[in-house]
């Protein structure tokens, strides 16, 4: 099938090379020249495991190309992917400019039957809005699908390989009958794909991120009133968590959620409710449980030196918002980092990924080290972020050996209170005990 994909970001570049791998002529487009010029040479401008395989096969094959100009991108296409961003506008509801400038032009480029398919995530009655748009100009028949994407960084290629399930809002038949057999080799395994209305698949995707950012915010309500109580969130997570009913994940108390979905999703569909005259009670108060967290842990730190920073080394390890990505939009780390530089910390920074990004906010007001370890020279203290395998298990006597004090905040919970009893740390970490003085 011919296929194109509006949008080569994270979601848009991981959909076209997925959808070539089977065997699908992809092309995608993108307004950025710099990327497609990249993606042409073969690079990929971002970090996603496993990416880079099916990329270069797909690309070498002649399945898989990349293109600015839309016109030529759609140019056969029997479906349009809309990969495109909505980033939060100032009142928190989602920014649809991109997909409607996109739409409006389509309208007057397609030629033949097409299927339009949104996979961004996008406020209920969006389809409605880009069905209209595109009937204003269109002189061929088309349908506008609702086709959300719930694939994660840092697993997306996995995720789309294999999803548990894929999310498909239609009334057409017709466009019904195009979408099951674009993606019948993805669920060949059994998983379903679950047709329904286009505004149920566009609230679908806002509901099961509002839900996984309320679970984490609700952990870390659960953490923060263990630190008070003396109970350990570790604990209470397993104890609870092997009730199936809860299950086991999403229950990790830390600093907060953060990325490129979360955060603007739950304010967009808290706008939406705010909308129609709905207060999303639920919604309200997970926002402000996030914010409060990146705080807390920040405060504990400034509690700690009793409030004065200055002229102290911060070794900071990860960055990106979660471990595995190379993304660090709304990544709690860049709150604290602007927090240590503000309160006069030097910052010594390490990520696997992620450097490069924050590099182009911070510059040069913070070192980015070689390693986990040269980030450690000449630091006071060590405040973990991200829970990157590689900081899982460190050298512990190398870390004693270059902090000035042995003093470690640490953001995930990555090590066992005990193993830091032994080794005579302070170390504060999320909902457990504080050891050390
Ligand atoms: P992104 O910012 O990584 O990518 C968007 C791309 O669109 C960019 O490369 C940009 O240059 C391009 N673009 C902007 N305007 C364009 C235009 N007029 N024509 C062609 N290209 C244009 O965004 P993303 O993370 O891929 O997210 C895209 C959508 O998917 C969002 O709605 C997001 O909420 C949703 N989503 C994201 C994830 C994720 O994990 N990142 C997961 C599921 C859903």
């Amino acid at each position: 099938m011919k296929i194109a994909v509006v949008g080569s970001g994270y979601v848009g570049l991981v959909t076209g090379t997925c959808f070539a791998e089977t065997g699908n002529d992809v092309t995608c487009v993108d307004i950025n020249e710099e990327k497609v010029k990249q993606l042409r040479a073969g690079k990929i401008p971002i970090y996603e495991p496993d990416l880079d395989i099916l990329f270069d096969r797909n690309t070498k094959q002649g399945r898989l190309k990349f293109t600015t100009s839309l016109e030529e991108g759609v140019e056969g296409a029997k479906i349009i992917f809309l990969a495109l961003p909505t980033p939060p506008g100032e009142d928190g509801s989602a920014d649809l400019k991109y997909i409607l400038q996109v739409a409006e032009k389509l309208g007057g480029i397609i030629k033949h039957y097409t299927v339009i398919v949104n996979k961004s995530t996008v406020p209920v009655g969006t389809a409605d809005k880009v069905q209209e748009l595109l009937g204003v100009k269109a002189k061929v028949e088309f349908d506008v699908v609702s086709n959300p994407e719930f694939l994660r960084e840092g697993v997306a290629v996995e995720d789309f390989m294999k999803p548990e399930r894929v999310v498909v809002g239609t009334r057409s038949a017709k466009a019904k009958k195009v979408m099951e057999e674009l993606y019948e080799p993805f669920v060949r395994q059994g998983n379903p794909i679950i047709f329904m209305d286009e505004r149920s698949a566009e609230i679908t995707k806002y509901a099961a991120n509002a839900f996984l950012a309320t679970k984490i915010s609700f952990m870390n309500e659960i953490a923060n009133l263990c630190e008070i109580v003396n109970a350990d969130v570790d604990q209470v997570r397993k104890g609870m968590g092997t009730d199936t009913r809860i299950g086991k994940r999403f229950l990790f108390a830390g600093v907060g959620y953060g990325g490129s979905c979360f955060p603007k999703d739950v304010k967009a569909l808290y706008h939406t409710s705010k909308e129609h005259n709905y207060e999303f009670k639920i919604l309200r108060s997970v926002m402000q449980v996030n914010n409060v967290q990146r705080e807390i842990f920040f405060d504990k730190i400034l509690e700690k030196y009793k409030n004065n920073l200055s002229g102290k080394t911060v070794a900071v390890w990860g960055l990106a918002f979660k471990p595995n990505t190379d993304d660090i939009r709304e990544a709690p780390a860049v709150y604290l980092l602007d927090r240590l530089t503000q309160s006069g910390a030097k910052v010594r920074a390490y990520d696997p990924e992620a450097m490069n990004n924050v590099k182009e906010i911070f510059g040069d007001k913070i070192y980015f080290a070689n390693d986990q370890y040269d980030a450690l020279q000449g630091a006071d203290f060590l405040v973990i972020v991200t829970e990157w395998n590689i900081f899982r298990s460190p050298d512990f006597d190398k870390i004693s050996a270059m902090l000035k004090n042995k003093e470690i905040f640490d953001g995930r919970n990555l090590y066992s209170i005990e193993h830091m009893k032994e080794l005579g740390y302070y170390y504060y970490s999320i909902g457990r005990e504080t050891i050390g003085n």
